[in-house]
């Protein structure tokens, strides 16, 4: 079996079906076609199935946002602070000369990126701000 056909079948048919319309068209034409041989012969999915499979409503709690799955990895990335944040928000070693690696976790099924450091900043941003609205 080759490392694409071991992966997919590791997926359920939802999984499969999100991978398809978000990640199948990044591989080369050569393993593309391999994916769309699994999908559509070998797990028997149609489109049809596919556009209901990822239409869906299904709990997405805890999961990935975009497909419900649970497959992530994570990584290490550049991280610059924003410059929009308030100075009081800055942490000392953001005004540093060293790169500073922060963690991003990405859904293997549909690329979507569920934590970045970016965005981690963003939701501190709005409980901060929430929780001033609160005390007024
Ligand atoms: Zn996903």
């Amino acid at each position: 079996m080759s490392n694409i056909e071991i992966l997919l079948d590791s997926f359920s048919d939802r999984e499969l079906a999100y991978f398809y319309k978000y990640r199948s068209k990044q591989y080369t034409k050569e393993t593309s076609k391999e994916i769309e041989n699994i999908i559509f012969n070998k797990r028997g999915l149609s489109i049809k199935k596919i556009e209901k499979l990822t239409k869906e409503k299904i709990s997405k709690y805890g999961k990935c946002p975009r497909c419900a799955s649970n497959k992530n990895f994570d990584y290490a990335v550049e991280y610059y602070p924003d410059n929009i944040k308030k100075l009081s928000r800055y942490d000392l070693k953001d005004f540093s000369n060293e790169i500073i690696k922060k963690k991003q976790k990405e859904c293997i099924i549909c690329g979507n990126i569920i934590e970045s450091p970016k965005e981690n900043q963003l939701i501190k941003g709005i409980l901060t701000w929430l929780n001033f609205k609160c005390v007024m």
